[in-house]
């Protein structure tokens, strides 16, 4: 993996991607910066080497060029304080003001460019637009692992222009050696954990998973399409009717692969989809009409508990019921905490993906897994087994 750990960057002017695409408050300040903190080491290393930094980011989903409400300039300050420096702003990406600042920076100086998606030309993938901004630094550094499964000017095109010159930051390192960790010398048993509402959206990662794990747990509103497909009752839980052959499909290729395929026995079922409902326990495959299950039974917990505590390797992608409705939380919630216990006896767990990494942190288990991803869309295409452009731009 070419890092920038092993490059100097003394007298070099750096053009980072970084993803600063943080919450801002109506007042145009910053309301969570984990995204800005998360790149500092990257940035850190690269100035202390003796470089300059240029950093370029997306912010937001403008529709046609400028929007005020989109510029980069909101973070200015707050970015500022957090390298202890002074960073310019250039108030476009591209062009003359841009160029001039560039030329301009001394080592150790930092400058912010305005938003990449001003110009339509970014996520078009442009190679000229590309070439642009590869004029203004001698070297091109990938930090945002979010947006590596784009082939957008800056996160992927841009790379060609730096052929000798091109690396990964720390953060996007991370995210490939915590996901690889899962696939290439993988310590045996590994269970991966899938929930989440729909199979549709999640074939892909079975599929990919169902080649390399032992065990492989389903929950969340997707088991029911499984339970259905068995011949179970599932009254009115949710349902993809038309991925019932599915389903079927991957019970047989799981069974030929001698994979085991875990689905909850008893489901917790309500009389309606809200946390006022009323709500018992039932055996998953056969729920009485007009109740729906909306989460994993307290015997399928703890069945399921054990399995992830005898794991050496676990992945976790989807929870395992409505666990936005306190009603429904508990099977997400123990499936975590087995994932935090197996960790803690020496397992290697990865947490991906929107709602398993937020019930993570409502739970405060997050330095008890060993790690957390934020690729979001990206890391559920790379365990889907795809290649991502952003990383093979980089890779070859
Ligand atoms: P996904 O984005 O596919 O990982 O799905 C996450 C969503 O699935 C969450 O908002 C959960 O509330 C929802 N979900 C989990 N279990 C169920 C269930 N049994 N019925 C309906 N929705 C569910």
């Amino acid at each position: 993996m070419r890092t920038i750990d092993g490059y100097n960057f003394s007298n070099k002017k750096a053009l980072i991607r970084v993803d600063f695409n943080v919450p801002l408050t109506d007042d145009f300040k910053v309301s969570d910066d984990s995204r800005i903190v998360a790149a500092l080491p990257t940035i850190n290393k690269i100035l202390k080497d003796g470089g300059s930094v240029i950093l370029m980011s997306h912010l937001g989903r403008p529709k046609s060029g400028p929007e005020y409400k989109f510029s980069l300039r909101h973070i200015v300050e707050h970015l500022s304080e957090k390298l202890n420096a002074d960073v310019k702003f250039a108030g476009d990406c591209v062009g003359k003001e841009p160029s001039e600042l560039a030329a301009s920076l001394k080592p150790g100086e930092v400058l912010l460019l305005e938003n990449l998606r001003f110009h339509k030309e970014e996520t078009k993938g442009d190679e000229s637009f590309a070439r642009k901004l590869a004029s203004l630094a001698d070297v091109y550094v990938n930090d945002a692992f979010g947006t590596a499964h784009r082939a957008h000017a800056s996160t992927a095109i841009i790379a060609q222009y730096f052929p000798n010159d091109k690396m990964f930051g720390y953060l996007i390192a991370k995210e490939l050696e915590g996901i690889n960790k899962l696939f290439s010398n993988t310590q045996k048993p590994f269970t991966a954990i899938i929930g989440g509402a729909k199979v549709s959206s999640k074939i892909e990662i079975l599929n990919n998973l169902l080649d390399k794990a032992d065990c492989i747990i389903i929950g969340g509103g997707m088991m029911f399409t499984f339970v259905k497909a068995r011949g179970g009752n599932v009254g009115n839980s949710l349902i993809e009717e038309d991925y019932l052959d599915v389903a079927e499909e991957i019970e047989a290729k799981a069974k030929r692969l001698g994979v085991k395929l875990l689905i909850p026995e008893d489901v917790v079922v309500a009389d309606s989809f809200s946390n006022d409902a009323n709500f018992k326990n039932s055996d998953a495959s056969n729920i009485e009409a007009g109740w729906m299950g909306l989460d994993i039974g307290e015997k399928s917990a703890r069945d399921l508990s054990r399995v992830i505590e005898d794991s050496k390797t676990i992945m976790w992608n989807g929870p395992m019921g409505v666990f936005e409705m306190e009603n429904f939380a508990k099977g997400t919630k123990s499936v975590a905490e087995a994932i935090a216990r197996a960790t803690d006896s020496g397992a290697f767990s990865l947490v991906g993906g929107g709602d398993s990494v937020a019930a993570i942190n409502q739970l405060k288990l997050a330095d008890k897994i060993s790690f957390v991803s934020t690729g979001g869309g990206a890391m559920l295409e790379y365990l889907e087994g795809k290649v991502l452009p952003g990383i093979k731009a980089i890779s070859g």
